[in-house]
This record gives C-alpha cells, structure tokens and sequence, in this order.
C-alpha cells in the first residue's frame, strides 16, 4: 500500500530543517516526511575550512525570527552546550561554519522519525483523472529500492548544484570547490608545488587563503576576471534586501522593479568577498614580496580558456584581457570556485511542469506563499525553498529568511490542509 503523508519535504539542509520545526512547533498533527539524498545530515560539508564565518547573523538561526522562544534556537544550542557565555566573549555575530554545522546537526537529531537518509527523490507524478491532479505521487530510491509515498504537499529544497564552466569535466586534479576537502584527503600524494583557483568570489577567496596555508611549500595562482576581489556590501541599509519584510515588498513590486533591484545588489551575495579575508590574502602577498619568495599570485582580468590534463598534471591556458595574449600555466590541481545554480525543478517534474504558470519571460510564477501557481485542476501544492530569486528576492536560498519562510510554509500547508478538510466533509455531508 502506497504511503500517504500531507507534507513531503525533498532535501533536509536548513531549509527543509527551519520547515520541520516550524511544523512541528505550529502544526503537530501534520503528518511530515522529509527525504535527504545524503547518508546523514551536512551542510556544505567540504567547505567547512578552518576558521571560515558564516556570513550572517546567528540570530537568523533556524528559529529565532519566526519564534525567539523556540528550542531551536543558535542560542539555545549554545546554552545546551555550555559554550553560551564562552560565545558571548568572542564578541562576534558571525561563528564559524563548523561551529554553525555543529548547531544544525544537533537540531536535526531531533527529526530523525521525520527525516529519511540515504533517500534521494527521483520522480514526482501527479495522480488523479480526466485531467485533474488530486495528490502527488513521490518515488524515493533508497538502498537500491524505490519506494513511493503519496502527499498533497511537496516542499522541495534541494539546494544548489556546482557550476563548472562549460567543458570543464572534474577529476583528481580538477575539481569544484564544493568538494575541496575530501579531494584533498582523496589526493593521492600531498607533495604539490602548484595550485590554481579560479574565481573571485568568497569560495575562492576561503580556498586560495586555505591552500596557500595548508600547502606551505606550494605556488597557488588566483585566476579571475575582475580587477581585485570585491568587497561584501553588508552595509545596514543594503542588508535590508534580506530582512522579512522585504519580501513582502519584493514579491509585490513590477517584474522590471524586481530586475533591478537584483542587479543593483548582486554584490550583497554574488562574487564577493569578506573584506576581513581579501586584506589578509593581500598582506601575504605583500609579505611575499618584501621577502623575495613569492608563492601566491592573484591573476586579475584574466580567464582560463582551457584546461588540459593529462597523468603529470594540468595545463592552463590563461587570457590576461587587458594585455590580450595567453599563455601556459601547468599546475598540479585547480580548483573551480565557478559558483552554483538552482537544481532546475523541471527535471524531478518532468510530467507536471506543462502545468504551472508562466509569466510573459517564460519563469515560474510562484505565489507569496512559495507555491509554484498551478491550473485550476492541479489539487497538490508544490512550495519552493529556492530557485525563486525571480519572484521573492536575494533571500531565495540564504539562509537569513530560512526561519519565516519556514514558518510562512507551514502556514500555508496547515491552511490549505484545513480548507480541504472543511471540503471533504461538505462533500460527504452533501451525498
Ligand atoms: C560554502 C558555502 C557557504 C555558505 N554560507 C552561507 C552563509 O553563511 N549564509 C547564507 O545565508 N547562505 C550561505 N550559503 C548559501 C546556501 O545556499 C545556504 O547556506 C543553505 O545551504 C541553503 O539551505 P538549503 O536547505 O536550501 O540547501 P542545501 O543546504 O543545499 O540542502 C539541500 C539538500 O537537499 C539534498 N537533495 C538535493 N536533491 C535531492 C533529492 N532529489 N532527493 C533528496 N535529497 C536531495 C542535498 O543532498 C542537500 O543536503 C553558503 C553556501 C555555500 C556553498
């Protein structure tokens, strides 16, 4: 018998995590399972460097936006832990990654009996007849088998998959920085001389700054297209583009208004860097050069046109843009700190995605509510935790809206849950 559930969650980072708690804090009945393709819970696990900041307030934690009284909260876990006066010493709003990992893990421990590992959603189809779509049907592969669980909410946030520019396959020695730590444990010698990184934004900063550190008789060569790194703009007013509210204000605005405000504040989140880090990388260059034993070298205006590897190593050809030649750079492992996009929803959809609405640019439209706006003969609701920049703002997938759109979700589904509840038993009464 297939199982039936009201809400199924795809993916269980902090997105889907703030959701089970805001369920399970606003709507206990609601019967939630949530499936992790990953076989226990991380969060960008192989970019967890030494020393590297979360780069946003810890008040913007799982709960405490939504409900500072919850138990979930960054602070209530730091109390659990007896670090809360320790934490309050370090003067610092921004704790490491891995002590934020540390924090949402021991969050999700708690919903274990909600949340399946080692379970990847391979399909969605709709059920129903004569066109209409009454629940969704979701096959799960885990442990080789598959299994199908029936629901009429679908919340996917299945996070962002790593960009490599187009030809770029990786290997040993070519990788994404997404997995930057375990390709160095899976390296097979650690005895380098050459390491290239290429991008300029906080990835690639963290990673050129870590490998120049971690590989102390090592060159590492930054490669990128703009002049210096640039600086986060995490400026008060600009920082608003991430409060609540604004997406309030954002979702209602005309679609060009939208456009520019995500262009005009790109740099609050897109191909930028703690400006903490960009001096430090600087000082050692200096230092280098005072020295006479230069090691790290940031090529500005520059990109790698092609990457050629073969069992020695890889060769770089590299295009200085303002002097307009190329030349060869061979480097034992470069890294593409090249960004991520959003998992395009149509591929877990294929059969539904003829079903949602479009606006006149061909994007999804998606309600406030973070429901992808369907016909009027589509029953289920499918919510979004990303892929809707478009349509709510910078805050798509960040974390500093995670906990109200949690709560605004759960809202939705215990509301939607309601209403069909109220319809079923008119039906019933009526025949
Ligand atoms: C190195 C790094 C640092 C970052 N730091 C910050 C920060 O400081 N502040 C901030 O606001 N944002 C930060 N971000 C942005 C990031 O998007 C958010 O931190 C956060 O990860 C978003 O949570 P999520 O749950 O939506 O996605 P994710 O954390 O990516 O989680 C998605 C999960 O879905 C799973 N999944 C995917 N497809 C399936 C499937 N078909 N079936 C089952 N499971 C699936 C994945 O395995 C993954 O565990 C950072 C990103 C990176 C890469």
């Amino acid at each position: 018998m297939t199982e039936r559930c009201d809400v199924v969650g795809v993916g269980f980072g902090p997105s889907n995590l703030a959701l089970a708690i805001a369920l399970r804090e606003t709507a206990p009945a609601c019967r939630a399972r949530f499936f992790e393709a990953q076989d226990g819970f991380g969060w960008h696990r192989d970019m967890l460097l030494p020393g590297a900041t979360l780069q946003v307030n810890h008040l913007k934690d799982l709960a405490t936006l939504r409900n500072p009284r919850s138990r979930y909260t960054f602070v209530n876990y730091l109390q659990e832990r007896g670090r809360l006066v320790d934490f309050i010493n370090l003067k610092t709003q921004t704790p490491t990654r891995a002590e934020y990992h540390d924090y949402l893990e021991w969050a999700a421990a708690d919903f274990g009996d909600v949340c399946s590992y080692g379970s990847r959603v391979v399909g969605v189809r709709g059920v129903g007849a004569e066109g209409r779509i009454d629940a969704l049907e979701v096959d799960v592969e885990q442990g080789g088998e598959l299994r199908t669980v029936e629901t009429s909410h679908l919340v996917v946030a299945a996070g962002l998959r790593p960009r490599l520019p187009r030809g770029i396959v990786p290997s040993q020695r070519v990788w994404h920085s997404d997995t930057l730590l375990s390709s160095i444990e899976d390296m097979p010698y650690r005895f380098h001389r050459r390491f290239a990184v290429v991008g300029a934004g906080q990835s690639a900063a963290e990673a050129t700054a870590f490998l120049h550190r971690e590989f102390p008789d090592a060159e590492v060569h930054a490669i990128f297209g703009r002049f210096g790194y640039t600086p986060a703009d995490d400026s008060p007013y600009a920082n608003r583009i991430f409060d609540p509210a604004t997406v309030d204000e954002f979702h209602g605005a005309p679609a060009a208004v939208r456009e520019r405000l995500l262009r005009v504040h790109a740099s609050t989140n897109y191909s930028v860097v703690d400006l903490d880090l960009i001096e430090e990388l600087y000082r050692r260059e200096y230092d280098e050069s005072v020295r006479g034993d230069r090691r790290l070298f940031v090529e500005n205006v520059s990109a790698v046109e092609r990457a050629v590897e073969s069992p020695r190593g890889v060769t770089l050809t590299v295009r200085s843009e303002t002097r307009g030649s190329a030349r060869k750079l061979d480097v034992d492992i470069v890294v593409f700190a090249t960004g991520y996009e959003p998992e395009p929803i149509e591929e877990l959809l294929p059969g539904l995605a003829h079903r949602f609405q479009r606006d006149d640019r061909g994007v999804l439209v998606v309600d406030r509510d973070y429901a992808i706006r369907t016909d009027d003969d589509f029953a289920p609701a499918i919510h979004l935790q990303g892929g809707t920049e478009h349509s709510h703002g910078l805050t798509s997938s960040l974390l500093s809206a995670g906990a109200t759109r949690a709560g605004e979700i759960a809202h939705a589904v215990s509301t939607r849950s309601a209403a069909a509840f109220e319809r079923l038993l008119v039906d019933e009464v009526a025949s």
